[in-house]
């Protein structure tokens, strides 16, 4: 389908594209593409590709390579351009400029110079994959890629190991088994978790179960392809009667009593009754 031919108005416009399959390219991307005075790129053969395959002509404009370490005198430039008033494309490698790729400092000297800016939304490896896992979805945490040196990733692990949301990483196919195998002794070998490998492409697989397990299948085969690795949250902890009346004291302090007991039986998952009937107590004395 041909792109509608539009002005694309002045500023940054973070463009989103395909992390697989060609066709999970928007419209809106299309015509940011399409329309753009100049267009910048993480990679300006993969851009320059992609506007082939979607018959985007190039017109004889400007393709410019920019990254996070291209150095202040590229980022100059692209300010100069915003500056004067012209329409900038960026696109990174594959999928949402920023997330694991390039694009933050641009964002932030761009915000912090007052110029105009705008993204056209799609693809995201990490959004695909929460679709697909089964795991919640309420609540997620974004990790990016974890260290590669075991000590660094252990010790990111560590930290990580109580975050009540789905944790979501990237890892290289390469790391994946020494990953799972550090994070099924970290947050233990029961903890449910998803491997999604090769989103949207022609041998795309998910794989599901306890670490322990996942751990074990991944070390016995040869994994290839692009991976993101989903965990389930940590069970909460149990709330015991110490803990429900530090609670409580703490919510007690700008609450009635009867709020204070609705607002910790709900925060701790635990019986009304029983909060409240310790929450009488501790506001008697
Ligand atoms: N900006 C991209 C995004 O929005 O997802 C991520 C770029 S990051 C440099 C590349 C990593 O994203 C891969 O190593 C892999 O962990 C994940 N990834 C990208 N495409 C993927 C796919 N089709 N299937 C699974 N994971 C993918």
């Amino acid at each position: 389908m041909k792109p509608a031919l539009r002005t694309i108005p002045p500023g940054l416009h973070f463009v989103s594209t395909p992390i697989g399959t060609a066709r999970d390219i928007t419209l809106r991307a299309l015509d940011v593409l399409a329309g753009a005075d100049v267009l910048v790129a993480e990679d300006t053969r993969t851009l320059r590709h992609l506007m082939e395959i979607h018959g985007v002509p190039l017109n004889g404009r400007q393709v410019i390579a920019y990254h996070d370490h291209s150095g202040d005198g590229q980022m100059q430039r692209l300010l100069s351009l915003l500056a004067e008033g012209k329409s900038l494309a960026y696109a990174s490698e594959a999928g949402t400029p920023l997330i694991s790729d390039p694009g933050f400092e641009l964002a932030r000297a761009v915000a912090a110079a007052g110029l105009p800016m705008s993204a056209a939304p799609g693809p995201c490896a990490a959004i695909c994959a929460l679709t697909l896992s089964g795991l919640p979805s309420d609540r997620f945490f974004f990790a990016g890629f974890p260290p590669s040196a075991q000590g660094a990733r252990r010790s990111t692990l560590e930290e990580l190991a109580g975050v009540q949301a789905t944790l979501i990483f990237y890892e290289s196919p390469k790391r994946l088994a020494a990953l799972l195998s550090d994070m099924a002794t970290i947050f233990g070998s029961t903890r449910q978790a998803v491997v999604c490998r090769e989103l949207t492409k022609r041998f795309e697989e998910i794989l599901r179960g306890p670490l322990g397990t996942l751990s074990d299948e991944i070390s016995a085969r040869e994994v290839k392809g692009e991976i993101v690795v989903l965990v389930d949250r940590a069970a909460p902890a149990e709330a015991t009667e110490d803990s429900i009346a530090a609670a409580l004291d703490q919510a007690l302090k700008t609450m009635s009593v009867k709020d204070a007991a609705t607002f910790v039986s709900q925060t701790l998952g635990v019986s009304r009754k029983i909060t409240y009937r310790i929450a009488l107590d501790r506001s008697q004395g």
